[in-house]
């Protein structure tokens, strides 16, 4: 049977068959879930925010009937995976992040903008998979064949190549700008940092940090000590000059 597929905004540019301006006629030889044939198109269904058969929407594991029109739309800024959708009927209670070991250094800036984000570069597709499913983290990642997994219910296919407008990409996206705490988080980590007395801490210093420093944050995890001056005015110009901070 046949049935037509219509992908809409940058849907488009995932899809891996050449598209036509009246969608794509996809022969369906059994019985396959929208979801299914979606992907078998290209595009994972954690890029999708809603599909419509015939103008009414349905969720992933619609069943396409005989010259159904299917209408497939992206996710778009800003996007709120804390409201129950029809295709993520169980919404998240917070905005946190599993990312891939192929956006590695956007992790470490997602940390440093005080964003929860896991990121081990040792895991296998599978246990990302499983980790994003049972912490219910949403998967960042350059890979589009991970993001088909099923098990994978949130997920942020990342189109930018820099980390740095990779940060922009997911800010944006997420609507995080207002929801920033910059320098709260341990980069090596991900720990939330604790400030801690210098006494405490002095007779790990540096001499020259020891002289000019005064206020010293720990991470609980990995003991790490961070102050003012050991990356914050870097991060600072950075964040700065991505507009996610003022002045
Ligand atoms: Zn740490």
């Amino acid at each position: 049977m046949a049935i037509v597929i219509v992908f809409h905004g940058e849907l488009k540019a995932l899809v891996s068959v050449p598209l036509t301006d009246n969608g794509l006629a996809v022969q369906v030889y059994r019985e396959a879930s929208v979801k299914d044939v979606v992907e078998a198109l290209g595009v994972p269904h954690t890029e999708i925010g809603r599909i419509e058969a015939n103008g009414l929407e349905v969720s992933f594991g619609y069943l396409a009937d005989p010259k159904d029109r299917i209408d497939v739309y992206p996710i778009s800024a800003p996007a709120d995976f804390s409201r129950p959708s029809i295709l993520r009927p169980e919404p998240l209670n917070d905005t946190r992040f599993l990312a891939d070991v192929n956006v590695g250094r956007l992790a470490i800036l997602l940390r440093m903008v005080g964003m929860d984000t896991a990121y081990k570069n040792i895991h296998s597709d599978a246990e990302l998979a499983e980790i994003a499913n049972t912490q219910r983290r949403i998967l960042l990642t350059k890979d589009k064949r991970l993001l088909k997994r099923s098990k994978i219910i949130f997920g942020h296919l990342v189109r930018e190549i820099t980390p740095k407008r990779q940060l922009i990409e997911i800010v944006r996206l997420f609507d995080l700008a207002g929801r920033l705490s910059p320098f709260t988080r341990c980069l090596v980590c991900n720990c939330v940092l604790r400030p801690v007395e210098k006494e405490k801490i002095i007779h790990r210093l540096q001499p020259l940090t020891k002289r000019y420093y005064n206020t010293f944050y720990i991470c609980p995890c990995c003991d790490k000590i961070y102050w003012p001056g050991s990356h914050k005015t870097n991060m600072e110009d950075m964040l700065k000059s991505i507009c996610l901070l003022n002045g």
